[in-house]
């Protein structure tokens, strides 16, 4: 398995797996490798920039809270869930939750900027969470900073014991 950096024609990059180069070479030359942002077909390896490792850098975005009694009011207009299913989600979710709140740093409104900065190696990588609107979230896909979304209970938000 081959794991290549490749760039489309707008300039948006992203990571794809291959069998083998050679695999890579002959599905770009039939389009079956497309731009994920934008589906160009016009792929090639990324030359620029050395190889990051996003595995140290990821940096979760935190979207709006989302707390447990919006949860609910969200879940009860759709099926219902089997209430031990539902528990076992809901403690599947706090547990990641706690997980990034104890492994990443809280920027809070700076998220954007701290991203960018971590992604062109101006300060230490480190994992960091905070607010960020769609419209940067999107750019800052665009400038290839791997982010996730995910939101946090607000009492999970407290210090940590
Ligand atoms: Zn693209």
């Amino acid at each position: 398995m081959k794991v290549l950096d490749l760039q489309c024609s707008a300039g948006h990059t992203f990571e794809g797996w291959f069998g083998s180069e050679q695999n890579f070479v002959s599905q770009v030359q039939r389009a079956l490798v497309q731009c994920p942002l934008c589906g160009d077909a016009a792929v090639q390896k990324k030359l620029s920039a050395p190889r990051l490792n996003l595995s140290g850098a990821k940096a979760p975005a935190v979207s709006p809270p989302l707390s447990p009694a919006n949860a609910d009011a969200v879940s009860e207009g759709g099926p219902a869930l089997n209430p031990e299913l539902q528990n076992a989600l809901h403690q599947a979710w706090v547990h990641m939750a706690k997980q990034v709140l104890a492994n990443t740093e809280d920027v809070g409104d700076r998220f954007a900027d701290e991203a960018r900065r971590i992604h062109y190696g101006e300060v230490a990588e480190r994992g960091i969470r905070g607010k960020t609107t769609p419209t940067e979230a999107r750019e800052l896909m665009e400038e290839g900073i791997d982010l996730v979304a995910l939101p946090i209970p607000e009492h999970l938000k407290k210090p940590l014991q």
